[in-house]
């Protein structure tokens, strides 16, 4: 049946971009000694583009014919990809071109989505040039899933989109302020909790969100029936596919049909997962443009938030953090049950009056995922679609994946598998 395999196989072209200053300054380097030679022996036919400076990535993708690329592979750390996200949200054809597969191969100091795909394959934890190989591997089996995006409005009626995570409080603080350690690589979030633990601050301010209904616990013996989705068949994944890597792998892997029947299964569950929200689509113009996508859940900034939402009564925080994948630092498992595509925004806070030594403890327990058992009072967890934050601090930092943002309020709202990702 190998035959079969070889005639619906071709070449996929891949662009691969590196910040050659993210992490430790080597992600040039990891590339060559360790990627290169993978992708080569898998046939994958690849262009290296190597970013000149900051936002270099977001211009070229956002004027990039599109149609020449079977995927988009960033070789940085998490914030090259947002460039790249935002980058193809920008463009007209936006529609389209968020559906280009994404792909992620860790060079920098914050490889939390690496670490997340890495986690989501079900393989042991793994660090460093480890966790290089097992994304390589992935870009090389070109297998691709859904990636849920999120929506971030800010204060100056700019709209940003985010596949990681939105932070305020003590977690932005980290994310900004140990960008000057970022030559240690991955240890630099530990410096910087250590740092901001010794001049720990209270953070003023209000929180509201719309929380996931929970779906009714079902009785013993109806389980079955009611997890078959009623969705019409969904064209599978990989027909749609535009590439193909088939690596002498396991068996299991080898066989393309016993991969279509495996992400048909994804799709489905993952689309009967999207019915619960309503995202409203960009509608064709008659001018054959898209307009913009519509944030449903979302009312204007400087309108109340509705009756359907939550208002937290505490306004003293310790941190805010939305999270929407299972990792936010390669050893920081955040969100044990996360998925890439589950459609949740996982939403922490911590509010004030932890001490010193309850912090890092949560901190020290989430490397292996434990500090949601750990019981602390402090620590609240709820999943929800969408959420607005109104810092009443007046000063103070917002990190959106990583990256610092405008200050002020602002609100989000999940967006289920709007984009695509190579995974495993
Ligand atoms: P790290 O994990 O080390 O922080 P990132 O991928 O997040 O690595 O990149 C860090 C920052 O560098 C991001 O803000 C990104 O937009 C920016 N950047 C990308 N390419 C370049 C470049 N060539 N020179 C300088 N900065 C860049
Ligand atoms: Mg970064």
């Amino acid at each position: 049946d190998g035959v079969m395999y070889t005639e619906v196989r071709r070449p996929c072209r891949v662009m691969i971009l590196v910040n050659p200053h993210s992490g430790r300054g080597q992600a040039l380097q990891l590339f060559t000694g360790h990627v290169q030679g993978m992708l080569t022996e898998a046939a994958v036919p690849y262009t290296l583009v190597i970013t000149e400076h900051q936002n270099h990535a977001r211009e070229l993708v956002r004027k990039v014919d599109l149609s020449q690329w079977d995927a988009l592979v960033i070789m940085s750390g998490d914030g090259l990809l947002f460039e790249v996200i935002n980058g193809l949200m920008e463009r007209e054809d936006w529609q389209e071109a968020i559906q280009t597969p994404l792909g992620i191969l860790p060079g920098g100091s914050g490889n939390a989505l690496a670490a997340s795909i890495h986690h989501y394959s079900q393989s042991p934890p793994a660090w460093n040039e480890e966790l290089l190989l097992s994304c390589g591997f992935m870009l090389c089996k070109g297998l691709v899933g859904s990636l849920d995006l999120v929506s971030i409005h800010l204060a100056s009626r700019r709209r940003l989109f985010s596949f990681l995570s939105l932070a305020w409080g003590f977690v932005a603080d980290v994310d900004i302020e140990s960008e000057k350690y970022r030559h240690v690589g991955a240890i630099r979030f530990l410096m910087g909790t250590l740092v901001r633990l010794a001049s720990l601050r209270v953070y003023q301010g209000r929180l509201a969100y719309l929380p996931v209904k929970e779906a009714p616990k079902l009785p013993k013996g109806s389980i079955k029936a009611h997890l078959e989705p009623s969705t019409p068949n969904h064209p599978s994944l990989c027909s749609s596919l535009p590439c193909q890597f088939v690596p002498n792998s396991s068996p299991s892997q080898n066989s393309l049909h016993n991969r279509k029947s495996t992400n048909s299964n994804q799709n489905t569950i993952s689309n009967s997962s999207n019915n619960a929200i309503t995202t409203k689509r960009s509608e064709t113009q008659s001018d054959g443009k898209t307009s913009a996508l519509v944030d449903s859940l979302l009312p204007e900034l400087d309108q109340p938030v509705p009756e359907s939402w939550t208002v937290v009564k505490e306004e003293d925080f310790v941190l805010v953090l939305a999270v929407y994948q299972s990792h936010i630092a390669e050893d920081l498992w955040a969100v044990p049950g996360a998925m890439a595509d589950d459609g949740l925004i996982h939403l922490f806070y911590v509010t004030a009056g932890i001490s010193r030594p309850a912090l890092l403890r949560l901190f020290l327990a989430m490397e292996k995922g434990a500090h949601l058992a750990s019981g602390c009072p402090h620590l609240v967890y709820e999943k929800v679609k969408a959420l607005r934050l109104e810092p009443i601090t007046p000063h103070g930092m917002i990190s959106v994946d990583g990256e610092m943002v405008e200050y002020g309020p602002v609100q989000a709202q999940i967006h289920p598998g709007l984009a695509r990702l190579v995974c495993g």
